[in-house]
This record gives structure tokens, C-alpha cells and sequence, in this order.
């Protein structure tokens, strides 16, 4: 039976990209002792305290149907929390929880897309980016940036890249590159969007890992609120990526028409995981601070194993969990560089090219493993590249 158009060219019908690590994958459950450095998965698992209070919250009965857009009590703390970080007056009224930051990304997208609209995302992006816009039945558009920017898109390629188009769809702090976006930066972006009638989507899922300069939310520019819906979530924060919980923030017309897409597809989150979710955000910083302090720990390791040779290059690591590593002096593009480094040192990495054509060249590096086997790895990379370039 015929499937449809939509859901067959989700992948834009090549390759998604992930071969390296379906290939480590493979390798990992040959018995092969690959270090894997490819995902956003922290190397900590979800804290006791937060798995407790949603067991409690499960033995307590909170395991029925949950309010579709979320409970009032998650959606007042996430209001809460935004309005105290952003300083935009927030309430629960626009807050939609969902199941994961993905989910969030697909609601927003169709809540602003229809059919044959251009949706404008920023290269290198989050793998999924296309496949999103796509899934709704947009086209998707690509802003090539550049290293030389340090990944950041200029002012003129942002209005001229979104004449005509519905949406863009940005991420501060950034993956793949570790990018946190500067103001100027920021105000483009917002300039574009209120020039050419956009709707922003701003994915700030790494909000709470910036290592370098300062993680501004585009919803509080002048004249944004009304036309930013942001996307969040407790997977990279609360190192709670399988609980998959996350939000939409946007305006309250917004927020209502998206409770009738949660409605028809997902029926909301897991009660007893939103009260563990719940439970988390009102700890204060803490425990974001403790899932955030190995990345920044591990980021200024690998700038010492960079130092003193030129043959892998750091770009910038602001934020986020990765640092992104140019590797053109050794001559080879990402993907053969990955593959040979998993076939001869076990090691697995993500080319750049699966996040885009402006990361060609480039390895992004997920720091979630521990210090010593983390610099082990980066040092035999490092000696790997000087091998090839020689
Ligand atoms: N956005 C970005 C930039 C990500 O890197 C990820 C996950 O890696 C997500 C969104 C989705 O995260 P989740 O669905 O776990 O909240």
C-alpha cells in the first residue's frame, strides 16, 4: 500500500546523516569497545530525589489521563521560571507541556506552518531540524553560516534568507556548534522577523549550559512576545532525557489552538513524570548546576589537550554539551575522518556534515563521558588527525 508523500520524505529521502553512529551502534553490540562521544546523553542518570518524587507521585495515584496541556502546578513553575529569567510577564496561559523538546519543535512548527510554507532554520542545525518542517508539509530553507562568523548568521543573509517565509527557527545555546548567540546576533534575528512577518520558533533547550557570554531569549526583545513561541525542555537541563518532558511558551491564542493538537495526537504527558518535573524545577539552581558543571569542566579540558598544535581547531564552545572540532588542515571532510577514526581507534563522533553543509569539515563532540576516558579519547584523536595530515 501506498504510504504518504509526507511521511516517506521526512528524511528528505537521502541518508539522515546518522550513519557513523548506527555503524558505532552496530559495533557497541559486536562486543567492540567503542568510546562514544556521539549523543546528547549525559553520562549521569536522572537524580534520585527527582525519580522519587515521581515515584511518589505515582504511588500516590497520579498515574490516570493528565491534564492535556500539562498540570496547572508544571505549567505555573515553568511560567514562573521563564518570567523570573526573561523578565516577559508569563503565565500558565502560555505554556503548553509536551512530551520532550522534539515534541515541542513539531508543535510549534505546525502551529505556524501550513502546507507549502517556507519554514527557515539556521546550517549547521539540531539533526532533526528539516525532518520537523517537513513533517508538517513545509519546505525547509536552509541559512548557511560559516565558521568564519563562528556559525552565527549575519544580518543580511537573515532578511534576505526570510523574505517570503512563515517561520525561523533558531537555537541558543547552539548544537551542534556551541554557539551562544550575541546580542547583536539576537537583534538581527528579531529585525528579520518583524521585517519580513515571521514567526520566531527559539529552541532553548541548552538554556541553562552557557559558558561563555550570556543566553538571551529572543521572546523578550521588543515586539517578540507576540511572535516567538520557545521551546524548552527538562531533557538537557535535568539530564532527564527519557522522562520527555518539555514545553512551548508563546502567546496565549497560540498556546490554546496547540492544546488541540496535544489533544488529537499525544493526550499530554505522564502525570506522575510532570510532578517529577515539577519537583525539579522548584529545587532553584542546583541540580541544573550540577548537570551543567561536567560540560563546562570537560569544554575547558578540551581546550588545554588543543593547545599547542593547529591540526584540530575548537570552534568557540559558549554553551551546550559539545565542542565542535575543525579538522579541514588534515585534508579529509567529516564523515571519512569519523569513519576511519571509528574503524581504527574505536572511537565515535559525529561528522559535521549530518548537521549541514556549513559544518563540512568539522566533528562535533559530545563531552558525556567521564574526565579520563573523555581526554583519552580526545588525545588519540588529536594524534589520529596529525597521522593524517602528515
Ligand atoms: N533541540 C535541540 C537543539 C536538541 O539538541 C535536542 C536534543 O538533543 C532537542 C531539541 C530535543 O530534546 P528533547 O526532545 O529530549 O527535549
Amino acid at each position: 500500500m501506498k504510504l504518504s508523500h509526507r511521511i516517506t520524505h521526512i528524511t528528505g529521502g537521502g541518508s539522515d546523516g546518522w550513519d557513523v553512529f548506527y555503524k558505532a551502534r552496530r559495533m557497541i553490540a559486536e562486543g567492540k569497545p567503542v568510546v562514544e562521544l556521539t549523543i546528547g546523553e549525559h553520562d549521569i542518570g536522572t537524580s534520585p530525589a527527582i525519580l522519587n518524587a515521581m515515584h511518589d507521585a505515582a504511588i500516590g495515584g497520579h498515574t490516570g489521563y493528565a491534564m492535556v496541556p500539562g498540570t496547572l502546578a508544571l505549567r505555573e513553575t515553568v511560567a514562573a521560571r521563564i518570567q523570573a529569567r526573561t523578565g516577559v510577564v508569563t503565565t500558565p496561559d502560555n505554556i503548553l507541556i509536551t512530551p520532550g523538546g522534539q515534541a515541542a519543535l513539531y508543535a510549534a512548527h505546525t502551529a505556524v506552518c501550513d502546507p507549502g510554507d517556507t519554514a527557515v532554520y539556521i546550517d549547521p542545525y539540531y539533526a532533526t531540524y528539516p525532518g520537523t518542517v517537513r513533517s508538517v508539509g513545509a519546505i525547509a530553507k536552509a541559512i548557511v553560516t560559516s565558521p568564519d562568523t563562528q556559525f552565527q548568521p549575519t544580518a543580511a543573509a537573515l532578511l534576505e534568507a526570510t523574505k517570503g517565509a512563515t517561520s525561523l527557527l533558531v537555537n541558543s545555546p547552539n548544537n551542534p556548534t556551541g554557539a551562544v548567540y550575541s546580542a547583536d546576533t539576537l537583534q538581527a534575528i528579531s529585525d528579520a522577523c518583524i521585517a519580513n512577518d515571521l514567526w520566531l520558533i527559539s529552541d532553548e533547550v541548552y538554556d541553562t549550559q552557557v559558558w561563555e557570554g550570556t543566553h538571551i531569549s529572543p521572546r523578550s526583545l521588543p515586539g517578540m512576545a507576540e511572535r516567538t513561541l520557545v521551546v524548552g525542555s527538562m531533557s538537557k537541563s535535568h539530564a532527564m532525557t527519557g522522562s520527555r518532558v518539555g514545553w512551548v511558551c508563546g502567546p496565549q491564542d497560540a498556546i490554546e489552538q496547540l492544546l488541540n493538537l496535544a489533544t488529537h495526537t499525544t493526550y499530554g504527558v505522564a502525570g506522575f513524570v510532570q510532578d517529577g518535573a515539577e519537583f525539579a524545577l522548584n529545587q532553584g539552581d542546583a541540580i541544573e548546576e550540577g548537570v551543567a558543571a561536567p560540560f563546562r569542566r570537560r569544554r575547558d579540558l578540551t581546550m588545554q589537550a588543543l593547545a599547542g598544535q593547529n591540526i584540530v581547531r575548537a570552534v568557540p564552545a559558549q554553551g551546550a554539551m559539545y565542542v565542535m572540532l575543525d579538522i579541514r588542515a588534515t585534508g579529509m571532510d567529516g564523515e571519512s575522518f569519523a569513519n576511519a577514526l571509528l574503524d581504527e581507534e574505536l572511537i565515535a563522533v559525529m561528522p559535521g556534515e549530518s548537521f549541514g553543509q556549513a559544518a563540512a569539515g568539522h566533528l562535533r563532540v559530545a563531552m558525556t563521558i567521564d574526565d579520563a576516558r573523555y581526554i583519552d579519547a580526545l588525545e588519540r584523536l588529536i594524534a589520529f588527525a596529525h597521522r593524517k595530515a602528515a
